[in-house]
C-alpha cells in the first residue's frame, strides 16, 4: 500500500514536494523541538490522486484514521469526545506557498454534543459557541460555497442586540441554530454532526480548492505548474480566542520590507489567526508583546533566532498563545521585497550563515530589474484610468503628446501616446519620457525599441481610443486631451490621469557612477553581490547598441563589449533620403552616388562607437531590414499622390516613390528581401558598410586607439550566402590600409543556419543567435503580431507559461541552439559564440545560454547589470 499520511514527526523540509511546503517545515519544527501542536499531513500524491480520479485513493481515510489515534493518544483528547474534544484545524499548503488562495477550516469536531464539552473543560459557554458558528459559518462557505452574506446577515443583526461586551452564550447558542438553519436551506441537508464527516468532507474541499479559479490565476501568474496538487495538514487545534492570556500574531525575523535587522511583526490579543488577517481589530506591533507576555516574548525571541540559524535565511512564522503557552503554527523562509533580498543576502554573508555563492542564489535578476527602475509611490493613487502590458519598466509622467514631431518640439517630459508605433516614431521615442500605445504586446514595435533604450513602455492599453487627428484619446467617456499630464508604470501597465510621485532608483543611480557604494545599504549588497558574480560568472556579457552614448552607458554598466550594433538604426532620420537615393537610383553611376554619401555618415558612426568602446569587441551588423521599410508606407504615400492628381498638381517624387514602393512591396517582408538576401541583390551596399567599418577602424588606430571591430551578416540560411558575402568583404577590407584583421562572422538566426551550423562555421569567426528572429522562425509566430493577438489565449491554456519571445524555448528553440554548437565548434572549435537576441537580458534564457557553453550574451544597456548578475548565479 503506497503511504501518504506523515505524522510531523515524520517528515522534514527537504519533503516540501511530498508534503507541502507548510507541511514540511512544520515537520521540520516539530523534529527541531519547538512547540507544535500534533498533527499529521496529507500528502501531494493522495491530491493527485484526487484530481486525477475524483476520489481520494483507496484506504486514504483509514490511514488518516490511524493517525488521528496517535495524535489522540499523545493528547489524551478524542475527536468527537462529548466531555472533552479534540479539535481540529484542516490547511492547505502546496509546494509553492500561495496565500489564501486554497481553503483552510477551523474547529473540525464540534457539534451539538461536544460544543457542550468544550464549553465545560474551558469553563468558556460564549466561547464554545462562537467557536461553533465559526465552523458552520467556514464549514458552509468554503465546502459548499453558501454566500458570505447569508451568514454575514444573521451575525450582524446579533451583534446589534448585543451588548459593549458582544454577544452572550444565548445569542451564541441561537445563532448557530439560525446557521444550520441557513445550512440545511442552501445545500439541502443538515450540518454534518459526525466529527469525522467533518475531517474527511474537509479534506477533500482543500484538494478541491486546488482548481478554484482563484488558486489557477495565481498560479498562471506565478508560473506555478498546475498539476502539483496540495497537501493537507491537519494539526490540533490551540486558541489564541481564550481571553486576554491568549493571541496570535505574525512575524518576521527581519522586516521584509527594507531587510533591516530585528523582528519584525504584528500581534492580536485574544484573537484567532483569521482575525489578524482580516484587519478587524488593530494589531499591535510585536515588541509589545514583551509587555504584556514577557514569558511567551522570551521563548519567541529564542525560537526566531533559532530557525533563522537552522534555515540561514529570513523566516516569517505564525504563531498563538493559548493561556500563556506559546505554540508555532507555520514557519517558511518568507517572502521579502527585491531590495530586502539583495540586503538580507548580504547581511547573512557577514554573520557567516551564508557564503557568497550562496548569497547569489538568494537574489534574482528579476529582483536587480526592479531595483534599477524610479518607481510610483501609489500609496494615495486614484484608480488607474486603464491597464496595459508592463512593456519595459520605470516611472513615466509627462504630458501627452500625439505625434512623434510633437515629443521632439515639445518642452518639459512627454508621454507618447500612439496606437503603436514605427520606426518613424523613433525620434519620438528618444524625446519623449515614456511612450504609452493601445495595440501590441511585449515584443511590439514600441516595446523592443523602449526596451532598447530603457524608455518604460505600456502597451497593448486597449481601453485607449487614440485620435491623433482630435488631439485627444478617451477611455470610456473620460477624454484626455493633448497637453494634460498622465502617469505610466511600465512594470504594472498600469496608466493614471495626473502627477504620481515618483522615486529615482539608488541603485540605477549607483550602477550609472553617480552614487558611491558606500551609498546605502542595498546599494552596498548590490555592488558586493554583482562584484562576486563578476568574478565568478564565465559567461561574457556585452551590450546591444547603436550610438555612442548607449556605448558609454553600457560600458558605465559593465559591458565587455557590443554584441550588437544594428547598423538600419543609423539610416533613420535625416539619411533617410539618401537611402531613397539608393533605391531610386537609375543604374550603377547613381547607386555609386548614393552609397558614396552615406559612406562618411556610416564612418563616422563607426569611429564613435569604436571610441566609446576601445579596447573590447564591437560586432556590426550589416544592414538587415527590407529597404522598402526606410519609405513611406504604401497608403499614406497613395493619397498623397492621389491628393496631388486630384488638385491637378504633378506628384513629382511622390509619384516616383510610389512605382518603387509599389514594385518593392512583399506578402511578407519578414521572409522577404532582408539581410544577407538584400545585401547580395544590391550591389556595392554591403561593401560601403564593410568600408566605412574598415576606415573607421583604420583611424582609430592613428588616433592611438584600440578599436575591435568585429563584421556580421544577418539572415544567412547557406553558407554559400557568408562565402559570398565574405569573399567580397575581404576584397573591401584588404583595400582599407592600417585597419587592424576584422573577424567576420555570421547571425544563426533561421533555422537552415541552426540545423547547417557545421558548414557554415567554416566560414564564419563567429556566430551570434539572433533568438529573435530564430524564435519567430523556428515557432511560425510573427514576432510583430503575436503578442497583440492570440498569445494572451495560448498563456491563458497552459501552452506555453511565458512568451518564447521573452524567455528562450528550451526545448525546441533551444534544440536548435545546442545542435548549432556543438556542429559549429566541431567545424571550429575556436568558434566564438554568442546570442544578441532580446533573450540576453532575460535571467532564465541566460542561465539556459550558460549551461549550453555560450561564450556572452548580449542584451540592451541597461539589463546588462541583470545579465551580469544571472550569468554569476548561473555559475555557482
Ligand atoms: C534577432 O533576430 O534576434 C536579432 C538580434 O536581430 P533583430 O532583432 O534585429 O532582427
Ligand atoms: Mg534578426
Amino acid at each position: 500500500m503506497p503511504k501518504y499520511v506523515y505524522d510531523f514527526i515524520e517528515g522534514d523540509r527537504s519533503r516540501a514536494d511530498l508534503l507541502g511546503g507548510k507541511g514540511a517545515n512544520l515537520a521540520e519544527m516539530t523534529r527541531l523541538g519547538l512547540p507544535v501542536p500534533p498533527g499529521f499531513t496529507v500528502s501531494t500524491d493522495a491530491c493527485r490522486v484526487y484530481l486525477a480520479t475524483g476520489s481520494p485513493p483507496a484506504g486514504l481515510f483509514d490511514e488518516v484514521n490511524a493517525h488521528l489515534r496517535e495524535v489522540e493518544a499523545r493528547l489524551g483528547r478524542w475527536l468527537g469526545d462529548p466531555h472533552d474534544p479534540l479539535l481540529l484545524a484542516v490547511r492547505s499548503g502546496g509546494r509553492y506557498s500561495m496565500p489564501g488562495m486554497m481553503e483552510t477550516i477551523l474547529d473540525i469536531g464540534l457539534n451539538d454534543a461536544t460544543v457542550e464539552g468544550l464549553a465545560a473543560r474551558l469553563g468558556d459557554e460564549r466561547f464554545a459557541w462562537d467557536s461553533y458558528r465559526r465552523l458552520i459559518q467556514m464549514f458552509g462557505r468554503t465546502v459548499y460555497g453558501i454566500p458570505a452574506e447569508e451568514f454575514e446577515h444573521a451575525l450582524e443583526s446579533v451583534r446589534a442586540t448585543a451588548g459593549a461586551a458582544g454577544p452572550s452564550a444565548g445569542q451564541l447558542r441561537d445563532l448557530v441554530e439560525t446557521y444550520k438553519k441557513i445550512f440545511s436551506r442552501q445545500v439541502g441537508h443538515d450540518f454534518p454532526q459526525a466529527p469525522h464527516e467533518q475531517l474527511f468532507v474537509a479534506i477533500r474541499s482543500v484538494f478541491e480548492s486546488w482548481n478554484s479559479d482563484r488558486a489557477r490565476i495565481y498560479r498562471r501568474r506565478e508560473r506555478i505548474p498546475d498539476d502539483l496538487g496540495t497537501a493537507v495538514n491537519v494539526m490540533a487545534m490551540v486558541f489564541g480566542n481564550l481571553g486576554p492570556d491568549s493571541g496570535t500574531g505574525v512575524a518576521f525575523t527581519r522586516d521584509p520590507a527594507t531587510g533591516a535587522p530585528g523582528v519584525y511583526g504584528d500581534y492580536l490579543a485574544d484573537a484567532q489567526g483569521e482575525d489578524v488577517v482580516a484587519g478587524i481589530r488593530n494589531t499591535i506591533p510585536l515588541p509589545e508583546l514583551e509587555r504584556l507576555d514577557p514569558v511567551s516574548f522570551r521563548r519567541l525571541m529564542e525560537i526566531m533566532a533559532t530557525l533563522e540559524r537552522h534555515y540561514r535565511d529570513l523566516c516569517d512564522i505564525e504563531f498563538t498563545i493559548e493561556r500563556g503557552k506559546l505554540w508555532m503554527l507555520q514557519t517558511r523562509v518568507g517572502k521579502r521585497t527585491a531590495a530586502a533580498a539583495f540586503v538580507i543576502a548580504a547581511q547573512l554573508v557577514d554573520e557567516g550563515l551564508i557564503t557568497l555563492d550562496e548569497a547569489l542564489h538568494r537574489v534574482t535578476g528579476a529582483q536587480l530589474a526592479q531595483l534599477m527602475f524610479p518607481a510610483f509611490d501609489t500609496t494615495d493613487a486614484p484608480a488607474p484610468l486603464a491597464v496595459g502590458v508592463g512593456a519595459s519598466p520605470g516611472a513615466a509622467v509627462g504630458r501627452v503628446v500625439l505625434d512623434s514631431a510633437a515629443a521632439v518640439a515639445a518642452d518639459g517630459p512627454v508621454i507618447l501616446v500612439r496606437p503603436e508605433t514605427n520606426p518613424d516614431d523613433l525620434p519620438g521615442m528618444i524625446a519623449a519620457a515614456g511612450v504609452l500605445t493601445s495595440r501590441g504586446g511585449k515584443t511590439s514595435h514600441a516595446a523592443v525599441v523602449a526596451r532598447g533604450m530603457g524608455r518604460t513602455c505600456v502597451c497593448g492599453a486597449d481601453a485607449l481610443r487614440i485620435d491623433p487627428e482630435r488631439g485627444e484619446f478617451t477611455v470610456g467617456d473620460r477624454v484626455v486631451r493633448a497637453g494634460e499630464v498622465i502617469s505610466i508604470d511600465g512594470t504594472t501597465g498600469q496608466v493614471w490621469a495626473g502627477e504620481l510621485p515618483v522615486q529615482p532608483s539608488p541603485v540605477a543611480r549607483y550602477l550609472d557612477g553617480e552614487l558611491a557604494p558606500q551609498a546605502d545599504p542595498l546599494v552596498t549588497a548590490v555592488h558586493r553581490l554583482l562584484g562576486h558574480a563578476d568574478a565568478v560568472r564565465r559567461l561574457g556579457v556585452r551590450a546591444n547598441a547603436d550610438t555612442p552614448a548607449d556605448a558609454g552607458r553600457a560600458r558605465r554598466l559593465g559591458a565587455t563589449g557590443i554584441g550588437l550594433c544594428r547598423t538600419e538604426h543609423m539610416f533613420l532620420g535625416p539619411r533617410r533620403e539618401l537611402v531613397e537615393r539608393l533605391i531610386l537610383a537609375d543604374g550603377p553611376e547613381q547607386v555609386g552616388a548614393a552609397l558614396d554619401a552615406l559612406l562618411p555618415l556610416q564612418r563616422e558612426d563607426f569611429t564613435g562607437i569604436l571610441a566609446a568602446m576601445d579596447g573590447l569587441p564591437v560586432t556590426i551588423r550589416l544592414i538587415d531590414p527590407p529597404l522598402h521599410e526606410f519609405l513611406p508606407p504604401l497608403a499614406e504615400l497613395t493619397a498623397r499622390v492621389a491628393g496631388a492628381q486630384a488638385r491637378g498638381e504633378d506628384p513629382g517624387r511622390d509619384g516616383v516613390l510610389l512605382a518603387a514602393v509599389r514594385r518593392m512591396h512583399e506578402a511578407n517582408p519578414m521572409l522577404g528581401l532582408r539581410g544577407v538576401r538584400l545585401g547580395l541583390v544590391v550591389p556595392g551596399l554591403f561593401a560601403m558598410q564593410v568600408r566605412a567599418v574598415a576606415e573607421a577602424a583604420a583611424q582609430r588606430v592613428r588616433d592611438g586607439g584600440d578599436p575591435r571591430p568585429e563584421i556580421m551578416v544577418p539572415l544567412v540560411g547557406d553558407v554559400k550566402e557568408l562565402a559570398a558575402v565574405r569573399v567580397e568583404a575581404e576584397r573591401v577590407l584588404a583595400g582599407v590600409p592600417g585597419a587592424p584583421p576584422i573577424p567576420i562572422g555570421t547571425m544563426i538566426e533561421v533555422p537552415r543556419a541552426a540545423l547547417t551550423a557545421g558548414e557554415i562555421a567554416a566560414e564564419a569567426h563567429f556566430f551570434s543567435f539572433g533568438t529573435n528572429d530564430l524564435t519567430q522562425t523556428t515557432w511560425a509566430f510573427s514576432r510583430d503580431d503575436v503578442e497583440g493577438s492570440f498569445f494572451a489565449d495560448y498563456l491563458e491554456r497552459g501552452i506555453f507559461p511565458v512568451s518564447p519571445f521573452e524567455s528562450i524555448d528550451t526545448r525546441g528553440v533551444g534544440r536548435l541552439i545546442r545542435l548549432a554548437v556543438a556542429e559549429g565548434r566541431a567545424t571550429r572549435p575556436e568558434l566564438t559564440i554568442g546570442v544578441c537576441g532580446e533573450h540576453g537580458g532575460d535571467p532564465d534564457s541566460v542561465a539556459f545560454f550558460a549551461a549550453v557553453g555560450l561564450d556572452y550574451v548580449s542584451c540592451s544597456p541597461y539589463r546588462v547589470p541583470i545579465a551580469r548578475l544571472a550569468a554569476g548565479r548561473a555559475a555557482v
